[in-house]
């Protein structure tokens, strides 16, 4: 099978084309994402109107890219998968209008896909991995734990009750002055720092289960650097490096507890082989990477980060959703809505006519 993806429910305007013959590794014949982070710079996050217009002024560009980089035309492919949530309203409508002109114009199915479904199905894309397995999605708008039981079946276990993790990087980036996307120079910088000099909380870690919190990391943050501020009338290289090292270091001790419970009850299902998988652009954090890997070696589980392109927000992991969706008689028809909110648990993707 051979389909078409399409994706614009944050801030990236993507489209790709993937196919799968069974029994062999899947193949991205093409994957065009193009970034809106310089529309956004000015703002200081991601405008939705704009996000929409240029989802809308590009969305048919980066679709052309796709088929010429895949060497295909339309009438090769076999479907077309798009996100219909959960996501920015206006860019999802976007690409499901899109979608749906397009099938209409060809003639090929169309199957809608849930955005998180596309990120947590990624190890089956990349690894050819089997259910069940442990996914830990961790970005700049997710933190929760699923159990990925099978295609339509996801068991949430736990995630964040406040910000994502990633949302905290970027506001402590931005309140030492450094640069966005914040993840990245946070860890530049924690990585000459002293991460015991500031005590941070490990918010949660005291109540069962496998909830977290990260919002209050970025007030304790606040809070230390406006105390080195009174002290001495500004902050040095130094202080900043062992601020950004102190929050790091909080960060990865509360996802690396809490990943050791969601494994737990993962394990419990007796899984034949067992596996973490990783996804989310915070997943590219050595710290928390090199502490889930200690984990899961303690634990007898397979650990799996795929490549970073994959882990954050593409079209190639909604061709793929799409291919398995089809597969199990997946088929969505002009009436398919795009949903603001559509959480992975609650209803696995209706199988007919999602817009019922
Ligand atoms: P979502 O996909 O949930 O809608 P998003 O598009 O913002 O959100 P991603 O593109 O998956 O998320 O990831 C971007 C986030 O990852 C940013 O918040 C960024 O700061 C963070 N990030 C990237 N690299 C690192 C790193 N090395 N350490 C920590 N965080 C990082
Ligand atoms: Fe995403």
């Amino acid at each position: 099978l051979t389909f078409l993806g399409i994706e614009s429910s944050c801030d990236d305007t993507a489209a790709a084309v993937v196919r799968h013959v069974p029994g062999q590794p899947a193949e991205i014949l093409a994957s065009i994402v193009e970034g809106q982070t310089a529309l956004h710079a000015a703002f200081g996050g991601v405008v939705p109107e704009i996000a929409a217009r240029a989802h809308a002024e590009r969305l048919d560009h980066c679709v052309e890219a796709a088929l010429a980089g895949a060497n295909l035309r339309l009438s090769d492919l076999d479907g077309i998968a798009v996100t219909a949530g959960p996501g920015l309203i206006g860019g999802v409508l976007s690409g499901v209008m899109l979608a749906k002109g397009l099938s209409a114009a060809s003639g090929l199915p169309m199957v809608g896909v849930n955005h998180l479904a596309g990120h947590a199905l990624t190890p089956r894309l990349t690894d050819a991995v089997s259910f069940p397995y442990l996914l830990l999605l961790v970005s700049g708008g997710h933190c929760q734990f699923l159990i990925a039981g099978n295609v339509d079946d996801f068991e949430r276990l736990g995630g964040t009750i406040d910000d994502a993790p990633g949302e905290a990087f970027d506001k402590t980036a931005k309140l030492l002055g450094l640069p966005q996307p914040g993840g990245p120079a946070v860890q530049a910088e924690a990585a000459q720092g002293d991460a015991r000099r500031f005590a941070f909380p490990r918010p949660l870690l005291d109540r069962p289960g496998c909830d977290m919190s990260f919002s209050g990391l970025k007030t304790a943050l606040l809070r230390a650097r406006d105390a080195v501020i009174a002290e001495k009338g500004g902050i040095t290289v130094q202080d900043r490096r062992d601020l950004c090292a102190g929050f790091q270091a909080a960060v990865a001790d509360v996802l690396a507890e809490k990943s050791r419970r969601a494994l737990e009850r993962y394990l419990a299902l007796n899984p034949p082989t067992p596996l973490l998988a990783v996804a989310g652009g915070v997943a590219a954090n050595t710290l928390i990477r090199s502490r889930l890997t200690a984990l899961c070696d303690r634990m007898g589980v397979r650990f799996l980060a795929p490549p970073l392109a994959l882990c954050t927000d593409n079209a190639a992991m909604i061709a793929w959703a799409g291919i398995e969706r089809f597969r199990l008689g997946a088929r969505d028809d002009a009436t398919l809505a795009a949903r603001p909110r559509w959480p992975l648990d609650q209803t696995a993707a209706p199988m007919i006519g999602s817009g019922k």
